[in-house]
């Protein structure tokens, strides 16, 4: 396969701009320097603007699972019950990730299926430390409630983490409006940087709750991330994957030169025309919606059709050079799913409806 010619089109990785991979190329610096705080001052102003916050903002060297792990376990600990939301794969990871530090009350709806929000209050009522929540669950292309979740969450004096890997960027996120206490991203995905940096933002309220934590996570403490972020150079507190900084700090310039509402609505558009086009090709979406979860606007996840498996439809556009996804685990062959995140384009997209018909005839 040729890697130079290949289309991206799955939940991330996703292509990054040339002028991002030349960035990774420049000479290593110290990463207690003026310079490296310059850059990480640049990147945290930028994201904060991305996130919608006033909130500190993290910069950990570390995929999105890295940020979920540093985000939970630095809040909680043996004792606090911390009610898990899932309804998808993602969903699932955030609650064992808790089960390993605190008690975890799950909150567990079919995969693809809404969130009922009758039932999260009332488990809200029976009091809980945290709550979690993946935004934009990419494992089945459904866009979940975080502005209620957050209100209830608010209401119960809950701590909310978001996992915002796959909307950050893209989509809408509203940290501050909606009352997330940590908010999490990663860099390959919406931001369109490579793997292996992820993005967490942090209220005080989650500050004060982390001083009462005894156990928390080694590597990925967000308390050490906060002495190391306030200092007048601010810097991480060990060494952090410098190349990775250089690029998403390019990154970023480029969301900022597009303008995040520019950018919100192009992965609506381009979401809209992936469902346009499949319905288009009698495949139907596999979300189940309700009035307050919607189709998702950086992943769209359809049904196999009958007689198909869906890795068999991934296999055959791979073949063309257009990389998308499969389903998840038990998803597995029941569903494929095409991405747009990033800095993907209309021609991306008509490209990748015309393999699809291609390969389904
Ligand atoms: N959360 C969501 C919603 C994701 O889509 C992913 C990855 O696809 C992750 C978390 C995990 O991120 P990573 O693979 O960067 O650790």
């Amino acid at each position: 396969m040729d890697l130079e010619d290949t289309l991206l089109m799955m939940p991330g990785p996703v292509s990054v701009a040339p002028r991002v991979l030349r960035a990774m190329s420049k000479p290593m610096i110290n990463h207690r320097s003026a310079e490296f705080a310059g850059i990480y001052t640049d990147c945290r102003e930028i994201l904060s603007n991305i996130f919608k916050t006033d909130n500190d903002i993290f910069l950990l060297s570390g995929s999105g699972t890295a940020g979920m792990e540093a985000a939970v376990g630095s809040v909680v600990g043996k004792g606090d019950k911390v009610i898990a939301i899932e309804n998808g794969k993602f969903g699932e990871r955030f609650k064992d990730i808790a089960a390993l530090y605190a008690d975890v009350v799950p909150a567990v709806f079919e995969w693809g299926l809404p969130i009922d929000l009758e039932l999260i209050k009332e488990k809200l009522e029976e009091g809980a430390k945290a709550i979690t929540l993946v935004h934009n669950e990419t494992s089945t292309g459904i866009l979940n409630p975080a502005a209620e979740i957050g209100k209830l969450a608010r209401k119960h004096d809950a701590l909310f983490i978001m996992d915002g890997v796959t909307s950050i960027g893209g989509d809408d996120v509203r940290v501050d409006e909606w009352g997330v206490d940590i908010a999490v991203v990663g860099s390959q995905k919406c931001l369109a940087a490579p793997p292996g940096l992820s993005i967490v933002s942090v209220s005080e309220k989650a500050f004060e709750a982390m001083k009462e934590v005894t156990k928390r996570p080694y590597y990925n403490d967000l308390l050490a991330y906060k002495k190391s972020g306030d200092k007048p150079k601010p810097e991480t507190p060990y060494t952090p994957a410098i190349p990775l900084f250089y690029a998403l700090q390019e990154a970023l310039h480029i969301i900022k030169e597009e303008g995040m509402d520019a950018r919100i609505k192009r992965h609506r558009i381009l979401s809209e025309a992936v469902r346009a086009a499949v319905a288009e090709l009698n495949i139907e979406m596999f979300p189940q919606l309700n009035e307050s979860s919607h189709y998702s606007n950086t992943i769209s996840a359809m049904k196999a059709p009958a007689g198909i498996e869906g890795e068999d439809i991934k296999n055959d556009m791979r073949k063309q050079g257009v990389i998308i996804a499969g389903g998840q685990e038990r998803l597995k062959n029941k569903i494929f799913r095409i991405g747009c995140m990033g800095n993907v384009t209309s021609r991306d997209v008509l490209s990748t409806i015309q393999q699809l018909e291609i390969v389904l005839n």
